[in-house]
């Protein structure tokens, strides 16, 4: 894989932000669209725009076969058994309160435990608060080490045959960890509970294939993978999503409507209500073929290598506290700079060129657990390079001199 090619199929990534040759590091919230994907939405939009399942008309159809192909691509992706296993929703947000709301809600009741852990995002987070407030089910939670990894034993320890669900990430957007979901899986199934896995931070950079995970339910956004915002799916077993009640009501979800009861479509669509994210599917399929001709294993692989040299060149620099695993992290670096605040790093960073995020990563208990306010973290994809890691390592280095003293 040549990221310094694939750059070249990002027109945002060429442009100067300050003075200086932008270095995007944010992809962990957001990624780059490449030249495939805002080609497949143009010509979406100038050929085949029409809505779903309605019209009989020629471009009613083209654009059917286009959001349902896109299912398609999405299953074969996930390697999902059934295409009627995939719901497009808005994002992994909107995937993980599906579950929590509807499945949740019906399985749960007072002395049954939800496990999670600490380092989760807020939406692998609030939406099972809420189910258990709403159902009288405990929150429970698995120890974490300090760099933010998962134990077995402590696995083991947490799940009861009293836990109905564990949610927990594949990959930690702060931490960088990549969790052992495929044994946490096990471990749930054997005391009879569900999993699911959020897979918001993992299906950009990694193969993922939810049949060998046997994880019950797994969510995603398809703007952390080179498609558009608005966009992203939960894949749920077949044989659990029949058992779901929608959330949404309304149009395109029905199948027959009287003026006192109704009754709903089969899987996938009584799950999605509305005129569904037509194009927002369609650049997610440009997206996964676009990812797939690269290889998501290249891309593992490279972005390792790059988080591993970063994580060597910004040990480099006293002072600088890195968070996570020193090996085998997923691609990104997560700081801080001394007692500086990570928004004036950023912002001092974003004089140079180069965009970091800071803040709490919606993850405000995993900094309470780090015993901080907030970090920088820069994040990698498949268009950064080692030059990239050289620039945020020079400009930290400036940034540690702009603020001078009580540093390293
Ligand atoms: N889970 C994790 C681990 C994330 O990193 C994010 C986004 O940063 C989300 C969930 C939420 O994703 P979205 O805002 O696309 O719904």
């Amino acid at each position: 894989m040549n990221a310094s090619e694939l750059r070249k199929l990002f027109p945002i990534l060429d442009q100067e932000v300050n003075g200086h040759p932008l270095v995007y590091l944010d992809s962990a919230a957001t990624s780059q669209k490449p030249i495939p994907v805002l080609e497949a939405l143009k010509a979406y939009y100038e050929h085949d725009n029409a809505n779903v399942h309605r019209g009989v008309h020629t471009l009613g159809s083209r654009a059917t076969d286009a959001y349902e192909g896109a299912r398609e691509k999405v299953a074969a992706f996930l390697n999902a058994r059934y295409t009627e296993e995939i719901i497009f929703t808005r994002g992994t947000t909107t995937a993980i309160n599906l579950v929590a709301a509807s499945y949740a809600r019906s399985v749960c009741r007072e002395g049954d435990e939800i496990v999670l852990t600490p380092i989760e995002h807020h939406s692998n987070l609030i939406p099972w608060q809420q189910a258990a407030k709403a159902t009288g089910a405990t929150l429970k939670y698995i120890p974490v080490q300090p760099d933010g990894s998962l134990l077995l034993e402590d696995v083991e320890a947490t799940i009861t045959p009293n836990t109905k669900m564990v949610a927990l990430t594949y990959v930690s957007n702060v931490m960088g960890t990549v969790n052992p979901v495929k044994q946490i899986a096990a471990i749930a199934h054997k005391h009879g509970a569900k999993i699911l896995v959020d897979g918001a931070q993992s299906t950009p950079h990694m193969k993922v294939d939810v049949r060998d995970l046997d994880c019950d339910f797994y969510a995603f956004s398809g703007h952390k993978m080179c498609a558009p915002t608005g966009i992203g799916c939960l894949y749920g077993k077949k044989e659990l999503l029949e058992k779901m009640e929608p959330v949404e009501f309304g149009g395109e979800m029905i199948d027959h409507v009287d003026l006192y009861e109704s009754t709903w479509k089969e899987l996938p669509w009584r799950f999605e209500g509305g005129t569904p994210i037509i194009a927002g599917a369609v650049g997610l399929g440009a997206a996964i073929d676009f990812l797939q001709e690269i290889g998501l294993d290249e891309i593992e692989r490279h972005e390792h290598e790059l988080a591993a040299y970063a994580y060597e060149r910004l040990s480099e620099i006293d002072g600088l506290a890195i968070y996570g695993p020193s090996k085998n992290r997923s691609g990104l670096v997560t700081f801080n700079l001394g007692e500086v605040h990570p928004h004036d790093v950023a912002t001092v960073l974003d004089s140079e060129g180069v965009a970091v995020r800071a803040g709490h990563h919606c993850c405000q208990p995993l900094m309470r657990w780090l015993a901080v306010t907030a970090t920088a973290r820069a994040s990698f994809y498949l268009y950064n390079t080692h030059e990239d890691v050289d620039r945020l390592a020079a400009a930290l280095v400036k940034t540690k001199e702009y603020f001078g003293h009580g540093i390293g």
